[in-house]
């Protein structure tokens, strides 16, 4: 197998040079333990968070050891019941070309026609339920709501928006990094409005694309979104807090700039919830049950931005920290 193995711990942006590539013999299947050829890998901004050598919800990555994550790919051998040779599977096996994984830690899928098996990394996956849950169980999304997802191209933030129209919403706005990015939005995807944050202050912006003020802010970004959602939340609107992507390179020496309006939460009584998505995986049925036939059936519509070899793994994942991807930021391997 060839891994991709976390060497150094990032100072701000991470580079090449915090991570190695290993090329590692697998020994022998033991009991209960799954062969797996990995076909795609996500890279997803919570690792950023991992690299850091601090506590959290969940552990630091091991200096040396491979970067885990969710993985799919194809089951070569199998010491375990009810897991078969040529089964598509979900592991968390992450960025390596090919792993033994403990039968606990293995899934198999059942991909329904319409669907592609990598859609369970993105729309059917955790940043799919991520969307669902964050919009539904942690905002409560209402009939009638105006809806303001920041990240709105990403592989959450693009769920959100379809999510919140397809629900009820009455307006959904977004806002992205690219002008090509704001199309999709609003072309493809149905948003009333988008943005890109890089024209202008998101304050004013947001203020423009909804005069009426917003119900429901789902937070990817942080920073100067979270000041302006505060800015234009209506009385008694629902934060659903998920990300602060903008901060996520700060170093103590260098700190994206704090909110200033915080005193907006009592004036209009808001409700903001931060929220981890592995507290829900029981919602994972209920939430796969209602997303995965607009899926297939093409009323949710997603992409993926898929970056080609294990060789480039620490691109995709810098590349996602750029906004280089629309919609899942993906690895794939040909030839594994
Ligand atoms: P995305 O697919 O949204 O990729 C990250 C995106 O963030 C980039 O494409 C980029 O798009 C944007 N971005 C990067 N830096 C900045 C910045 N400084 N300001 C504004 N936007 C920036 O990733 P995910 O959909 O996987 O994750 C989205 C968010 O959800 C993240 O904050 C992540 O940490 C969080 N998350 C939280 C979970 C939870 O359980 N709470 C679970 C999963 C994800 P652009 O071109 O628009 O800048």
């Amino acid at each position: 197998t060839r891994e991709v193995h976390l060497v150094r711990r990032p100072h701000g942006f991470p580079e090449h040079d915090d991570f190695a590539l290993v090329d590692r013999e697998l020994t022998g299947l033991g009991d209960r333990e799954v062969l797996v050829a990995n076909h795609h890998f996500s890279v997803d901004p919570y690792m950023r968070g991992r690299m850091n050598d601090i506590p959290s919800y969940v552990a630091p990555y091991a200096l040396g050891e491979v970067m885990d994550g969710r993985a799919i790919g194809t089951v070569l051998a199998s010491t375990a019941d009810g897991i078969a040779v040529g089964d598509l599977v979900r592991t968390n096996l992450g960025w390596r070309t090919h792993g033994i994984a403990p039968a606990t830690g293995v899934e198999r899928l059942d991909v329904p026609d319409g669907v592609s098996p990598s859609a369970y990394l993105g729309v059917l996956g955790v940043p799919g339920l991520t969307a669902w849950v964050g919009l539904l169980d942690v905002a409560g999304l209402r009939d009638g709501d105006t809806v303001f997802v920041s990240g709105a191209a990403g592989a959450v933030g693009s769920l959100v928006g379809q999510l919140a129209r397809l629900r009820g919403a009455s307006r959904v706005i977004g806002s992205a990094g690219s002008s090509a990015k704001v199309a999709w939005l609003t072309d493809e995807l149905g948003f009333d409005v988008a943005f890109s944050y890089r024209d202008a202050p998101v304050r004013r912006s947001l203020r423009a694309a909804a005069p009426n003020g917003i119900d429901v802010y789902f937070d990817n970004v942080g920073h100067d979104h979270l000041e302006a959602a505060l800015a234009s939340a209506n009385d008694f609107a629902r934060f659903a807090v998920c990300g602060m992507i903008a901060g996520y390179n700060d170093t103590a020496d260098q700190r994206s700039p704090g909110v200033r309006n915080l005193a907006e939460i009592v004036r209009k009584r808001l409700a903001i919830r931060g929220f981890i998505v592995t507290d829900s995986l029981d919602r994972n049925a209920a939430f796969l049950q209602e997303v995965t036939p607009w899926v297939a059936g093409g009323h949710i519509r997603s992409r993926e931005t898929v970056v080609d070899g294990i060789d480039h793994a620490v691109d995709a994942f810098r590349g996602l920290l750029r906004g280089e991807n629309t919609g899942k930021m993906l690895v794939a391997l040909h030839d594994s």
